[in-house]
């Protein structure tokens, strides 16, 4: 619904009168020109395409590098293991092209087969595998798309970030996106000397939960953040399931 709807705060009034819980997410729409325009782009996973998988199913991480309060930093040094048994995400597979797991993004072969071809900088790959009820691991037709450049931190004149929550030991986990205002990450012209076509953010968004043992381990990896020709790659190919949001560049302060 646009912001400036009539009917936007007469369908507030209702909700609140007729007391139904809801929850408000404030977005920018971009068109295609916008999104051609932009040096990057952030590759957002929505729950449509989630899929459990991570530390908790058996993903290896190096820890020794680890934020000891957040977590933030954890360095995966296996193939991605997603939960085999999730009647949830399984079927996920089959139904889309590309799926996300606490902002990892996996793409099917074929997309694979295409982002290699189009030799793209920043970009390699890692195999996925599912594990079974009995702990078994199966490896799958799917590949985890792997990110050698982090870009630096945004600028602070990123807005609708949510900073309550943020981890005071790195400063660097527990980004939310805000509800009062559209997310708009920004960032300084001269850290983006150096992106790649692929790149990972500096900063972690969404849920956490760290206590020093990857087997209750919840972390949400920093978000990817890719060039126009990925992202018409992608759209090519018919992926969907993914919300897109261009970055703005800020000049030196
Ligand atoms: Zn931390």
């Amino acid at each position: 619904m646009d912001v400036d709807d009539p009917c936007l705060p007469l369908l507030q009034k209702l909700l609140l009168a007729y007391k139904v819980e809801w929850f408000e997410d404030r977005w920018d729409e971009y068109t295609d020109d916008e999104f051609e325009a932009a040096p990057l782009i952030v590759a957002g996973v929505t729950w449509e395409i989630f899929v459990l998988g991570g530390p908790r199913f058996g993903t290896d991480y190096d820890i020794s590098t680890a934020c000891p309060a957040c977590g933030a930093g954890i360095r995966q040094t296996s193939a991605y293991v997603l939960d085999g048994t999730s009647q949830d995400s399984m079927p996920k597979l089959g139904q889309f092209r590309a799926v996300g797991s606490y902002s990892e993004i996996l793409v099917d072969e074929r997309l694979a087969e295409t982002l290699e071809n189009a030799k793209l900088s920043g970009l390699s790959f890692r195999s996925v595998y599912a594990r079974q009820k009995d702990v078994r691991q199966i490896k799958l037709p799917w590949r985890q798309m792997w990110a050698s450049h982090t870009l630096p931190p945004m600028s602070p004149r990123s807005t609708g970030i949510e900073r309550k929550r943020v981890c005071k030991s790195c400063g660097r986990s527990k980004f939310n996106q805000s509800t009062e205002e559209p997310l708009r990450l920004a960032y300084h012209a001269r850290d983006l000397v150096g992106a790649q076509d692929v790149n990972r953010m500096w900063e972690h968004f969404g849920f956490f939960r760290w206590t020093g043992d990857l087997k209750t381990a919840v972390i949400g990896q920093p978000y990817f953040l890719i060039t126009p020709k990925v992202w018409r790659i992608f759209k090519e190919a018919g992926v969907t399931g993914f919300k897109w949001l261009p970055i703005r560049v800020v000049e030196e302060e």
